[in-house]
């Protein structure tokens, strides 16, 4: 596996999650899994064993001198580390402290897809698979074609490449081309080629011999031209070799039974200790203490990808009109791009019932998850999604967009009051027929809280639905064996 993120080392997002549990259940599974990533500052290597060789990768002109070091996860998946001061010791993930682009991130992330190669040789290893998640590690699908062309040791191994976000690509100017010490004919020929720029996303779609995302819903939607952020052509192309593998969640970590990052553990049958985790949080964030209104979470990138430009409205009218003409608290804990923060604050200030933390913050985001009644995901694309996942286990009924994995994941209550475990937001008429795919209205979230509301006054179906929802599950082990089984289709016919 190749991955800029692994929790707890790095995460940003639902990435830095998902590829240690994967790798996790294959290693249980009895697979051998090795998983490069980069450390960056943030990473001690106190706890890390550094291993006896130093990899020379060449990249930009230059041999980049890189030590490695390894941790051995619970399961047995093997974590490497590329130690390379000036590109990632030095630095955190993507940005700089402006909030940035690293300018030479095309190098470092190049570095990191070229590596794999001198490593594998390095420990003896011949991996069957090259599995590279998102832009940051597509580049090991392009260069792998030529390792196998030309060298005996990759010569049996194939590359699948998993699409968490397809909104995140990879693009960068032409005139960067001589970092990759790639010619023209490779730019056109490994369909690099986007708009005149270097699109590493687009290479790792042509190269790769199998493709997956994080849902059967959005493999679907990124083949359409409003979902496929310009990636559509090469994933139609591409389609037989395209699957949607649902993620799993990681029931160690999020279980409110067993949840240290929470003051008052509770399960279905003993639900009480939800009611003070509702109380403590409300306290916290200076709302109303009160068992009768219902808490609504939010916690996410504060980014327009899920859906804020929608929630907030113009100058913030549509979330004033639900904080105003609905009696809930909300509760909201992210961070992202500055105007949706300052929108966010600036309603905080004059609302008595939003609560709002703008951080990055591991125990806050379970505590919101074990405080809330309900859980608002109103994204207007989403691949898999994790939080609504952990939002059901927590029994914070989620309220979320007709899209993606959560389409996969929760099942509207009115629509199917036998089987319903949260709510969707149902687009109404109003919405203009060229949209008609991807959006919904501010008026569409509040008629979905409203449904909400509803459902809450309606007390014991909502205890019935709540129920329900804790006791769904989206294990690993299912997933895992999906990716075997792509795995196999693709040593058995690869591109
Ligand atoms: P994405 O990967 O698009 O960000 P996901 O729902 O797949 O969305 O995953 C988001 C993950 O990041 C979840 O584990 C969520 O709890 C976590 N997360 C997002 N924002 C914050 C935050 N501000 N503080 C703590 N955790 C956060």
């Amino acid at each position: 596996m190749i991955s800029s993120e692994i929790f707890p080392f790095a995460k940003a997002g639902g990435l830095g999650d998902v590829v240690p549990q994967l790798s996790e259940e294959l290693a249980r599974s009895g697979h051998e899994v090795k998983v490069l990533m980069p450390r960056y500052g943030s990473i001690e290597t106190a706890d890390l064993e550094r291993l006896p060789f130093l990899l020379e990768p060449t990249l930009a002109g230059r041999t980049w001198s890189t030590a490695v070091y390894r941790y051995v996860m619970d399961g047995g998946a093997e974590l490497y580390f590329l130690d390379q001061e000036e590109l990632f010791a030095s630095r955190g993930m993507y940005v700089d402290e402006a909030g940035q682009d690293y300018p030479d991130n095309l190098c470092r992330f190049g570095l990191l897809s070229k590596a794999v190669f001198p490593l594998c040789r390095s420990l003896a290893w011949q991996p069957d698979v090259i599995h590279g998640h998102d832009w940051h590690a597509a580049l090991a699908m392009t260069w792998l074609r030529g390792e196998r062309q030309n060298s005996a040791h990759f010569a049996g191994t194939i590359s699948v490449f998993t699409i968490h976000n397809i909104g995140y690509q990879g693009i960068f100017d032409y005139g960067e081309l001589p970092v990759l010490g790639l010619s023209e004919a490779d730019y056109r020929g490994l369909g690099f080629e986007y708009y005149g720029k270097i699109c590493l996303l687009r290479s790792a779609l042509y190269c790769a011999d199998r493709i997956s995302t994080v849902s059967p819903t959005y493999a679907r939607e990124i083949l359409s031209d409003t979902y496929g952020f310009g990636m559509q052509d090469i994933l139609r192309e591409r389609s037989s070799r395209l699957s949607g593998i649902l993620n799993g969640a990681d029931y160690s970590v999020w279980d409110p039974g067993s949840d240290e990052l929470i003051p008052h553990r509770y399960d279905g049958e003993n639900i009480g200790g939800k009611g003070l985790n509702k109380a403590d949080v409300q306290a916290e964030y200076g709302l109303e203490l009160s068992e009768d209104r219902p808490l609504v979470g939010i916690v996410s990138r504060l980014v327009t990808q899920k859906g804020f430009a929608v929630l907030l409205g113009d100058g913030g009218e549509n979330l004033r009109r639900i904080l105003s003409g609905l009696d809930l608290q909300l509760v909201v804990l992210g961070s992202g791009e500055p105007w949706i923060e300052e929108a966010f604050r600036s309603i905080a200030a004059e609302q008595e019932n939003l609560g709002l933390l703008v951080g990055y913050d591991e125990t806050m985001s379970h505590r919101i998850q074990a405080a809330s009644d309900f859980f608002l995901v109103p994204s207007l694309y989403e691949p898999c999604g994790l939080t609504q996942i952990y939002a059901l286990r927590y029994g914070s009924l989620p309220v979320v967009s007709r899209t993606g994995g959560l389409l996969d994941t929760v099942v509207d209550i009115d629509e199917n009051p036998a089987s319903g475990t949260g709510i969707l937001i149902n687009k109404t008429n109003e919405t203009p027929p060229e949209q008609a795919d991807a959006l919904f209205s501010g008026e569409d979230i509040f008629q979905a809280l409203r449904r909400a509301l509803a459902l809450w006054q309606d007390r014991q179906r909502y205890l019935e639905t709540q129920q329900r929802a804790m006791g769904q599950r989206f294990g690993w082990k299912e997933a895992g064996t999906e990716y075997l089984r792509m795995y196999e289709e693709g040593r058995r016919q690869p591109s």
